[in-house]
């Protein structure tokens, strides 16, 4: 009877907490991705490979009421909540098999965030102390949690994460009246942030914003991930489309396409490793991201003036500016140029470049390969699921 009543705990408390999953590793990992179990969540790891994690609620008892939520407090659902010897047994028991590679703990807010978030902590301290886990675990702190237990959480995690879930105020209070931007979630990743200035993180700090349920828009979303990046040293920001729950206030919003959650990642890829500032990115007349061409050939469009650049003599900097060139080809570039002069596309090609997509912006040896007007509409919609363009 027990062992039924963990199974079902785990089987619902797996599935809720794949709830706010953003759809970009499922997206990149179609294929690789087994689903043994709703349990086991295919997150992207540091070098763009796939890492199977154990992602699941200790709880999804919720004393708030974000509208969005499947775990809302006037939500009519079962509610559940793992013992903390429970939920470390069971995750070995994944581990052991080789199912997973790690933790991703989370929470719904059950009588207090202190509560709650202490519950979490005393699954990661039967794991770490009891059983000498040494393996990876990133647990969520909840909004308004004590700093010292973002503390004693940060000392046993490898990765700490909460999320803001809108851009600013206005948005947040169509989403989660129960919850403040500025004095409760900001501040909160503040605090872990300092805490991971003065101790790092092994896998460093990152939040989660839920795109397109409130009337926000990219420009200021991707304003905000930017600072995020700057001021608080955040290892990622992560988009989640919009999908509306049943029986929640938001139920009949349309889902927000998965092709601007796609766009997001490709802008937030131009913040975090090509230099680019948000005030660079290029917004159409409502602040969003045009969703027909990916962000850095629209800059490269609106920036003309600055192409073609010169294969043989331009910076690092300049070639990875050009649609088609990635740091990984540009690197090669710079290496290859220094024993011989590039004078083909091919050999632009072999270097890993998108040459098709590049040959307008450049020249080789002086030598510039227009494209006709009437494929460069073609060229320009292809959607390259690869971060380096
Ligand atoms: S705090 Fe809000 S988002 Fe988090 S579980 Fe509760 S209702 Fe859902």
């Amino acid at each position: 009877m027990r062992k039924k009543n963990l199974h079902y705990k785990a089987s619902l408390l797996g599935e809720l907490a794949g709830f706010d999953v953003t759809g970009f590793p499922l997206a990149i990992f179609p294929k690789k991705h087994i689903a043994r179990s709703s349990l086991i969540y295919p997150a992207a790891g540091e070098k763009g490979e796939c890492v199977n994690l154990f992602k699941v609620l200790q709880s999804n008892l919720c004393e708030n009421n974000c509208f969005y939520c499947v775990n809302r407090r006037d939500r009519d659902c079962p509610r559940v909540e793992f013992t903390p010897q429970e939920l470390a047994s069971l995750f070995l028991e994944y581990y052991k098999k080789d199912w997973v590679r790690g933790l991703f703990l989370t929470s719904a807010i059950n009588i207090s965030p202190d509560a709650s978030q202490e519950k979490m902590l005393e699954t990661l301290k039967i794991l770490r102390q009891r059983y000498n886990y040494r393996g990876y675990i990133h647990c969520k702190i909840l909004p308004g949690v004590d700093t010292g237990l973002i503390e004693a959480t940060g000392r046993l995690a490898d990765r700490l994460s909460m999320n803001l879930e809108a851009p600013n105020q206005r948005c947040l209070s169509e989403l989660a009246p129960d919850k403040n931007f500025h004095g409760e979630l900001l501040d909160g990743l503040r605090k872990i942030a300092s805490f991971n200035k003065r101790h790092p993180l092994k896998a460093g700090v990152t939040t989660q914003l839920v795109v397109g349920a409130a009337d926000d828009r990219d420009r200021e979303i991707l304003s905000l991930s930017h600072k995020l990046y700057k001021d608080y040293a955040l290892r990622r920001v992560y988009y989640s489309a919009f999908t509306p729950v049943e029986d929640t206030p938001l139920e009949n919003l349309r889902p927000c396409p998965p092709l601007r959650e796609f766009r997001l990642y490709q802008a937030d890829f131009l913040l975090r490793k090509y230099n680019f500032t948000a005030n660079e990115l290029i917004f159409n007349e409502k602040g969003n991201l045009y969703l027909d061409r990916d962000p850095k050939l629209v800059w490269a469009l609106n920036n003309m003036d600055r192409f073609p650049v010169e294969i043989n003599k331009a910076s690092f900097e300049e070639l990875i500016r050009v649609p088609g060139i990635g740091r990984v080809s540009a690197r090669k570039i710079l290496e290859v140029r220094r024993n011989t002069k590039l004078k083909e596309l091919e050999q632009l090609k072999k270097l890993g470049a998108i040459t098709k997509r590049a040959r307008r912006f450049i020249t080789l040896d002086g030598r510039f390969y227009p494209v006709k007007e009437e494929v460069k509409p073609e060229i320009d919609k292809q959607l390259f699921l690869w971060e380096e363009i």
